[in-house]
């Protein structure tokens, strides 16, 4: 079975929902398609029960939530973000079970037909991909060479410490996900290896504000997508930082200091052996380096604005350092009975059956609006600015979509108004041609009925006796009178 609306939305995260609320503030009809049986299922049931965001409430707002009492500065748990986007999606037409399959234009009427699984479609104006960019948990081929008893899971399927075996657990990957869950396992009082990438670290605060207002004040988030160095850039891991104990600094030193012992980057496996790449002291000193860079910019931006800050020194640490460069550890041998992938997530939008994706197979658009009238796409990293992959820009990529979406219907109904004007006009004229040709038709049918009658009637009486003309039984009128009454 086919239906119409105006626009389909797939997806039902927070970039989904908050167009949702766009468009219904604009009253344009539209329906929220979302595959999991609930909205939010992103923050619902892919992250770990202690998740806690790492932005800020002032910068994790959902639109269309009321937030009563509130802790601008606070971190939310991953459950008051669920009640937030759950709030929000109450108010709109979401419907959940719904995974779109396909997307296609039908090309004759440019419009989209989108196929749910179970085979019912929709057509529609406008499709806004909205299925984000955290969409398949990505594990490295080389899971499958790891011995068999030792336990594997992706980070998006991690909850607890408690849900590991007992022993010793390996984390591969050291950007956000990897480094708060290696935190977590050794608070718990797990053994942990960490096997390090090269993503930077921010200081959770420096010179009396959190990092997050100083990138606000920089002008960090409104940095464009054009600005980056490559186009690859904007899938680089975020650097460490936690929202965990009220927010705090998560510092690799600091790991090795409590106990972690940090190894360079995972090459691949041999029996229970791993082999190490023994570049953990450039990992480190990349961290380093990120936090130098962001201390020196807000330094100069604080010189510059001639802001009154007080002075900081960050604590240097370099116990990382000291740790030996490791590069075979037999699993066994130390005790290592877990896996923590950390290693980020894969996308795919060949549900779109368009070529609308780049040789990354990320989509391909102008802040969201693709080369495809009516198909948009939002929530993804740098869709427009450093903000974009954030609660913190969705909002206003999701306005400025369905500020597109209401272009088209304006558009849209201009059109029809002028199709129907045009063809009142032209319908008017063709009435008063009709008119005119029935007045000329009843004229002529007339007077040939009064020419056809006199004639009878001559032939009838043809002996009528004619009364004369008289002047005063004339019908001029005066001048004088004639002008009066024009
Ligand atoms: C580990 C992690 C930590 C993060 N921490 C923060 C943070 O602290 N602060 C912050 O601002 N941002 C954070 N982010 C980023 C944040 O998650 C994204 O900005 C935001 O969730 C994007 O929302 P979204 O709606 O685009 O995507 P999602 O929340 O992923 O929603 C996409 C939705 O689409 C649905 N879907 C997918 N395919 C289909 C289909 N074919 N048919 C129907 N439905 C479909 C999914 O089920 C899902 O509900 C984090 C991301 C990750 C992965």
């Amino acid at each position: 079975m086919t239906t119409q609306v105006n626009t389909v939305i797939v997806g039902g995260g927070q970039a989904g929902l908050s167009v949702s609320h766009y468009l219904t503030r604009r009253a344009i009809e539209h329906v929220v398609l979302e595959q999991a049986e609930q909205p939010a299922e992103a923050w619902r049931n892919h992250r770990w029960d202690s998740f806690t965001l790492n932005t800020p409430r002032w910068q994790s707002r959902v639109p269309g939530v009321c937030y009563g009492e509130d802790d601008p500065d606070g971190f939310m748990q991953k459950q008051e973000v669920v009640a937030h986007l759950d709030d929000l999606a109450k108010q709109l037409p979401v419907r959940t079970s719904a995974r779109v399959t396909s997307i296609r234009r039908h090309s004759a009427s440019g419009c989209y037909i989108v196929t749910i699984e179970g085979g019912a479609t929709i057509r529609a104006c406008n499709v806004v991909v909205a299925t984000g960019l955290y969409q398949t948990p990505k594990i490295p081929r080389v899971a499958g060479d790891f011995p068999a008893d030792i336990q594997q899971l992706h980070s998006d399927a991690y909850r607890n410490p408690d849900q590991l075996l007992p022993g010793a657990v390996l984390v591969v990957g050291s950007a956000q996900s990897g480094a708060q869950i290696a935190e977590e396992l050794c608070d718990s009082g797990r053994k942990v290896y960490l096997a390090t990438g090269t993503a930077g670290r921010t200081p959770r605060g420096y010179r009396g504000k959190d990092a997050n207002w100083w990138f606000a004040k920089m002008g960090q988030y409104d940095r464009t997508v054009s600005e980056l160095p490559s186009p690859a850039a904007k899938f680089s891991g975020k650097p460490h930082i936690s929202g965990t104990k009220g927010g705090h600094t998560i510092n690799l030193h600091q790991f090795a200091r409590d106990g972690i012992t940090l190894l360079g980057r995972l090459k691949g496996v041999e029996g229970s052996v791993i082999k190490l790449a023994d570049d953990l002291h450039d990992n480190l000193a990349t961290a380093d380096r990120a936090e130098a860079e962001f201390v020196n910019a807000v330094d100069a931006h604080i010189a510059a604005a001639g802001l009154s800050a007080p002075e900081e020194r960050l604590p240097i640490l370099r116990d990382g350092f000291d740790q030996k460069i490791v590069t075979e550890l037999d699993l066994h041998g130390v005790g290592i009975t877990n896996v923590v992938w950390a290693t980020g997530y894969a996308f795919d939008f060949s549900l779109v059956k368009l070529p609308v994706t780049d040789a990354d197979g990320f989509p391909v658009q102008a802040r969201g609006v693709s080369a495809f009238s009516g198909l948009f796409f939002v929530g993804l990293p740098w869709l427009h600015t450093a903000k974009s992959g954030l609660i913190y820009g969705l909002n206003e990529d999701a306005r400025y979509i369905a500020d597109r979406i209401a272009e088209r219907r304006n558009a849209a109904e201009e059109m029809r108004l002028r199709d129907a004007s045009r063809e009142q006009r032209q319908s008017h004229a063709s009435t008063k041609w009709a008119d005119r040709v029935m007045t000329l038709i009843w004229s002529s049918a007339l007077s040939l009925v009064l020419d056809g009658f006199a004639t009878y009637a001559i032939g009838l009486y043809p002996t009528a006796p004619h009364k004369p003309v008289q002047q005063a039984d004339s019908t001029i009128v005066p001048a004088e009178a004639t002008q009066q009454k024009r």
